[in-house]
């Protein structure tokens, strides 16, 4: 690492990016290859190979060897395949340095070995990864040397996506076309494009890497199964934002600039509202970078903690009883020239199309709340949403005070004359600068959360790709602007009727529009008065997935086939099964080969204890009471061990999916919270220097 970063110099110096092509592709093909960039044109098989020869040679000249297909199948991270660039030696011995059109554009890794939720059995096991020109190509530096890697779309032999990419970037045409459609409407005669802008904001824990190896819970499962409370945890707010520490300080500058290299444009770091939980945000992008972009964030982060003698956990709930950790995914639409659809302007009262946008939004999350709360599922989340600062497992949105005065001027009165004024700050102290407040407090508190001029939507895990909720983000926003634009097209009088279509979302989906606190008892009774959704666990929401309603507009829209959607469906079981029984497993491995044996250990020394205490003629009663307790622990911990077994002993003559993930919910998830009680309990009790690994105290305090 060098001693200053400059960052202008460094960033994106290792992206095959616009300005790179500019420079160095004959300005033809650059033209030609931005227009399939920018609209879409199919791609002259001939400029694939003037492209792949640039790229070999700019690759190879920052010390690539090899390259691969960088693709997202539905495991959630990135795939790869390494080629080196050399050609079958010469006569003379010679080996070139090749790589042709034909490479770069087309793979072939075998689809057998990737999820695909039953569409390999019904389709040959080839698949086939496929150029994205939309995302810019880029070497990945590591250990092994340098590679380039170029953003593919991963699919089946008869076209079906077998990724997290081939959806997004469908859905990204879908919303596309159907924003063109609104902004024309409204006089736009100048914007081409619509394009979804997405900042991640990546949550992480950090410990130390000694630590972490002495822990099987957190080697097999990136969550500790077991870990009684520490004396003191997040209540004193001491670390949110917090001064950063030496040895996380120099971790965070390495990781940034690894990320500037790659063009990732990290910008926010701070530490988190728990002990050893940190943050990194990246500035915005258009939605198909920013998911490349979280990917190689998240690898990064990963990556780099080994370096510093620590380990980086993306686990959405690696500590019980302590925040977890969530990816706030902002979101917005924006044009090729610039214009945010979704900034309200200085005078959000005359900007009846940011109003009408707003409304459309409204209309979509509350017609599709269950597919978007789906978007966020995994298996970790199940322990995050509800629990500990993170938003409920409930849909709602947040506008705040300022947008739901307008939007309920329109429904009272058909019109709009006026908007809520800012205020201003008042710090009782005449040095600090007068500062005007938002419009609007804010509401952490909220799944989806208007933030200035963009969404926030907060339940989406930590681990997770951010493709899924986008998918689901755009495409139903999609279907609202389609519904809407259809009506203002065949109407006579459009101010009027833009007007009534307000009026009319209003009166249908105010019911998902929540300001209040979303973690409160009372919003759950509420939400169920008001016939809102609440799929607490990942389970329980796969189903939306499939229901007529998800294959009407994901078919309407070119974004999913039924097919498609099924296998999705189906995947989502078997991950959520497998995490589960590995849990399970783990848990009943460090109970019966860690714990027991040291409780054993430790029984021991407290009948020694008895024995010696009561022969020297002394009361070893209290001595006693702690054998009895610890004892009665103990058969506990037997007895829900002995159980879990049994489930999952069980669970194995479960064939359906779906059927099977239910099972694993209800009766392993369940045994596993009785069998972690009475251990959390020992681990109180038990002589620490027995303790088989370190306590949440050792791991989340001691860095
Ligand atoms: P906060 O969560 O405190 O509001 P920021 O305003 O800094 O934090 O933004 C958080 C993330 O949202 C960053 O990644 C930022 O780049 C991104 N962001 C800001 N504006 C937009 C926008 N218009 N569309 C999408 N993302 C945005
Ligand atoms: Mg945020």
């Amino acid at each position: 690492m060098s001693d200053s970063i400059n960052i202008s110099e460094i960033f994106a110096e290792n992206v095959f990016n616009d300005a790179v092509m500019k420079e160095r592709l004959p300005k033809d093909v650059y033209n030609k290859l931005r227009n399939t960039i920018d609209f879409g044109v199919e791609l002259d098989p001939a400029v694939a190979n003037v492209i792949a020869n640039v790229m070999k040679d700019w690759a190879i000249g920052k010390g690539a060897t090899h390259y691969t297909h960088w693709f997202q199948p539905m495991t959630g991270i990135t795939a790869e395949k390494h080629d080196s660039f050399i050609s079958a030696p010469k006569e003379d011995g010679r080996v070139l340095m090749e790589f042709s059109g034909k490479e770069l554009i087309k793979g072939e890794p075998d689809a057998s070995s990737f999820p695909s939720g039953g569409l390999r059995a019904t389709f040959e096991a080839r698949g086939y990864t496929a150029w994205d020109c939309t995302s810019p190509a880029f070497i990945k530096e590591n250990a092994a040397g340098a590679t380039l890697c170029i953003p593919t779309a991963f699919c089946s032999y008869t076209g079906e996506a077998l990724d997290n990419k081939t959806p997004l970037l469908r859905s990204m045409e879908a919303v596309n076309t159907q924003a063109l459609r609104i902004l024309k409407l409204f006089g736009n005669t100048t914007s081409k494009r619509v394009i979804p802008s997405v900042g991640a904001e990546q949550e992480y824990f950090l410990v130390d890497r000694e630590k972490y190896l002495q822990r099987k819970d957190l080697i097999f499962t990136g969550r500790t199964l077991f870990g009684a409370m520490p004396p003191k945890g997040q209540e004193l707010e001491d670390h949110y934002f917090g001064s950063i520490r030496e040895r996380v300080a120099v971790f965070m500058r390495e990781v940034n600039e690894e990320l500037w290299k790659l063009g990732v444009s990290a910008k926010t770091q701070h530490n988190e509202a728990a002990p050893a939980q940190h943050e990194l945000a990246p500035i915005y992008a258009q939605v198909n970078v920013a998911v490349d972009h979280n990917q190689l964030v998240m690898e990064t982060l990963k990556k780099v903690a080994g370096h510093h003698g620590l380990t980086c956990l993306l686990h959405e709930k690696p500590f019980s009883g302590v925040n977890g950790s969530g990816k706030h995914n902002n979101w917005s639409l924006t044009t090729d020239d610039g214009i945010n659809m979704l900034e309200p302007g200085k005078k959000p009262h005359e900007n009846t199309q940011f109003l009408l946008v707003l409304s459309a939004i409204i209309k979509a999350v509350d017609t599709h709340a269950d597919l978007l709360r789906e978007s966020a599922a995994n298996v970790g989340n199940d322990l995050r949403l509800g629990s500990n600062e993170a938003p409920p497992a409930i849909i709602s949105i947040f506008l705040g005070a300022q947008l739901e005065d307008l939007l309920n001027q329109i429904a009272t009165t058909g019109s709009v004359t006026n908007t809520m004024q800012r205020e201003r700050l008042n710090t009782g102290v005449s040095t600090l600068p007068e500062l005007k407040k938002d419009a609007s407090d804010r509401n952490r508190t909220s799944p989806f959360a208007f933030t200035g001029n963009k969404f926030e939507f907060r339940m989406v895990g930590s681990s997770a790709s951010i493709s899924s909720p986008n998918v689901v983000l755009n495409t139903i926003v999609a279907e609202a602007f389609d519904e809407i634009a259809t009506r203002l097209e065949n109407c006579s009088d459009f101010e009027q009727e833009v007007m009534l279509i307000i009026q009319e979302i209003i009166k249908k989906h105010s019911r998902i529009i929540f300001n209040g606190n979303g973690y409160s008892n009372e919003w759950v009774e509420e939400a169920a008065r008001r016939g809102l959704p609440n799929l607490p666990t990942m389970v329980d929401s796969i189903p939306a997935l499939i229901t007529d309603k998800a294959i009407k507009l994901f078919e309407k829209f070119g974004v999913f086939t039924k097919t498609e959607l099924e296998s999705r469906a189906e995947i989502q079981y078997e991950a959520y099964t497998k995490a589960i029984n590995i849990e399970a497993r783990a848990m009943v491995e460090i109970a019966s080969k860690h714990i027991i044996p040291a409780v054993i250990r430790y029984t021991t020394a407290l009948a020694d204890s008895i024995n010696s205490v009561t022969a020297a003629g002394c009361d070893a009663s209290t001595q006693k009471e702690i054998l009895d307790s610890v004892t009665i622990y103990l058969r506990n911990a037997k007895e829900a061990m002995a159980k879990l077994v049994s489930n999952l002993e069980y669970a194995k003559s479960i064939a359906d999916a779906k059927q099977k993930a239910i099972y694993f919910k209800d009766n392993i998830a369940t045994t596993m919270v009785e069998l972690r009680k009475p251990c959390d309990e020992l681990e109180m009790l038990v002589d620490k220097t027995l303790w088989p690994f370190p306590s949440y105290g050792d791991l989340i305090f001691e860095l």
